[in-house]
């Protein structure tokens, strides 16, 4: 959307191809509820955005498509889309297939969230239904009401284990998904505040603030809503009685630790999505070892990929939190129009 945005804003002529049937991405998709680091309610802030690319003039959004094949060449691509039935847009063209010839290419295609039943997780997460995902924990933050799935009670004890699907060689996934120390910071700060007789506990490799976030979350979350911070390593979840035994290693210590927990969150990371992995096959551009897309213009030019005239943005390049995602597609947009502009006079048109 702001990649988008941007385009427009600087004079060019956009469409947003967008396969669901609205606009707002994960942060929509998934009822976020607070913003990290500040809290602030994440639907009016996304809301602003949509409001600003689906009223601007030289925007014309699709919702409901998909692109589903590419011909022409840089400055000259035709994109095949495919609407699906009932697809709602401003000016949407009938569902079925289209094309549309646009000189550029932005991939915007986000993020998808481990699946914590994959390979090698022991947290019972589709075995106990109170051992749930943080975007599980976003959803019922958004109807400000947090309790056990299991009994519809608020939990006493609640404790979140990072880096579910993140950091791990043995799946592959060795990077760090950068947002998930602060979102668990600030889920537990949110659970905090709305169950003040609750025990939050957070199990962390090491906490990996992002920026400010330390100053912004990470402290006040012990400091002033006395969030408990653990190094420590969950070996396995398992049910005791109507409670859940978490069982693994204190780091600090050295030694093992059993704890009973009413509700355990897992801190799922980012992969990249099916519409990541699908665009960068059908486009052509070099994908890394994870699959986001390779931006391969090094750490001075991070949206150009390998092809001419395709760029990318936000969490399709790997993950990204918000001030990340939007920056990354203000600079998409430059490039995008910047490139058009240094077209023949022909191309360019
Ligand atoms: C639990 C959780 C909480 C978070 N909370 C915060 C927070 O509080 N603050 C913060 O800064 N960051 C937060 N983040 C990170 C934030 O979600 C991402 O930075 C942001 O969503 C990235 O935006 P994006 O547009 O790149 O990708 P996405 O949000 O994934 O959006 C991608 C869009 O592309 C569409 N799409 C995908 N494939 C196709 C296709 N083939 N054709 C057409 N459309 C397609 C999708 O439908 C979607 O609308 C959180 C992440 C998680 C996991
Ligand atoms: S942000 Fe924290 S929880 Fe997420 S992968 Fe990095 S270290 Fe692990």
């Amino acid at each position: 959307m702001r990649a988008a945005h941007g385009v427009a804003e600087i004079g060019g002529q956009v469409v947003l191809i967008e396969q669901r049937s609205f606009l707002g991405g994960n942060p929509v998709a998934e009822s976020y509820a607070g913003l990290t680091p500040h809290g602030e309610p994440a639907q009016p802030q996304i809301r602003q955005i949509i409001e600003l690319v689906t009223a601007h003039p030289r925007a014309d959004v699709r919702l409901g498509t998909e692109v589903t094949g590419v011909a022409g060449e840089p400055g000259a691509f035709i994109l095949t889309l495919r609407s699906s039935e009932g697809a709602q847009a401003a000016g949407a063209p009938a569902a079925g297939a289209q094309e549309v010839e646009c000189g550029a290419v932005i991939i915007a295609t986000g993020f998808g969230h481990f699946d914590p039943g994959r390979s090698t997780q022991m947290y019972g997460y589709y075995e106990f239904p109170d051992v749930i995902t943080q975007p599980d924990l976003e959803v019922m933050l958004s109807e400000h009401r947090v309790v056990r799935p299991s009994n519809n009670q608020p939990p006493e004890r609640v404790c979140f284990i990072q880096c579910v699907g993140s950091r791990d060689r043995q799946i592959g996934n060795e990077y760090c998904s950068k947002v998930c120390c602060g979102v668990a910071s600030k889920e537990a700060i949110e659970i905090r505040k709305l169950l003040p007789d609750s025990k939050v506990f957070i199990f962390y490799i090491d906490m990996r603030m992002y920026g400010y976030w330390e100053n912004e979350i990470y402290w006040p979350a012990q400091e002033e809503h006395h969030v408990q911070y653990v190094k420590g390593l969950i070996t396995e979840v398992l049910p005791k009685g109507d409670r859940l035994l978490v069982r693994g290693e204190d780091t600090t210590m050295g030694r093992p630790m059993e704890l009973l927990m009413d509700l355990v969150v897992l801190s799922v990371g980012m992969e990249p999505s099916a519409g990541t992995r699908q665009v960068a096959r059908l486009l052509g551009v070099k994908q890394n070892k994870y699959g986001f897309v390779d931006a391969v213009g090094g750490p001075l030019d991070p949206v150009c990929t390998s092809r001419e005239g395709i760029f990318a943005c936000g969490a399709a390049l790997g993950p990204a939190d918000l001030e990340d995602a939007v920056a990354s597609a203000a600079g998409a947009a430059v490039k995008a129009v910047g490139y058009l502009r240094s077209l023949p006079v022909a191309a360019a048109n």
